[in-house]
């Protein structure tokens, strides 16, 4: 995000903001307001501050609503954990992006139940539980009908994976034994 995508961002949600203050407190719930330093520039900014805050968490819930309704609709259309991870910028931080991204969305279980999101599959139209990136689609997802064609390809690209690796291993120890004799 360049810093222009960024001011703009921050201009639409400053707007955003001052007008729910006005819509809840009245036309002088904004006012301009000097932004001090030394510098005679003014901003808007709430007349009351307190008010300020009840408006601006608001705003932040209503932000992680859109979240996780765009999350649900990223995987009901197929998209995975891994774009997941990535869009919300969590790929720089240690770990895998795919089970951070999970990790970040969904919340901490009960001890009696395990970690999940459900969405309603694109191919299928069925309510999925998906218990996140940490097995293949098969044990990962429940809830799709027999004959979900996202489900059934989901699963034989992990199969040829897993076929891949291990032929690799194979390899591997196959050149092992080579090196031994
Ligand atoms: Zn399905």
């Amino acid at each position: 995000m360049s810093d222009a995508d960024r001011y703009r961002l921050q201009w639409a949600v400053e707007r955003a903001v001052h007008e729910e203050l006005r819509a809840q407190f009245g036309k002088g719930a904004v006012v301009m307001r000097s932004i001090g330093a030394g510098l005679s520039s003014n901003m808007p900014d709430p007349v009351d501050p307190v008010q300020g805050i009840d408006v601006a968490i608001r705003t932040v819930r209503q932000a992680e609503r859109l979240l996780d309704r765009y999350v649900r609709q990223a995987r009901a259309l197929g998209r995975s954990w891994k774009q997941i991870g990535e869009a919300l910028d969590l790929d720089m931080i240690d770990g895998d992006p795919a089970e951070r991204a999970f990790e970040y969305v969904t919340a901490e279980p009960d001890r009696f139940d395990s970690r999940r999101m459900t969405w309603r599959c694109g191919s299928c139209d069925r309510l999925i539980s998906d218990y996140g990136p940490y097995t293949g689609p098969s044990d990962s997802e429940e809830g799709h009908t027999d004959s979900c064609i996202r489900h059934r390809a989901e699963i034989a690209a992990q199969e040829r994976l897993w076929a891949e690796i291990d032929e690799h291993d194979g390899e591997a120890v196959e050149n092992e034994w080579r090196c031994q004799e």
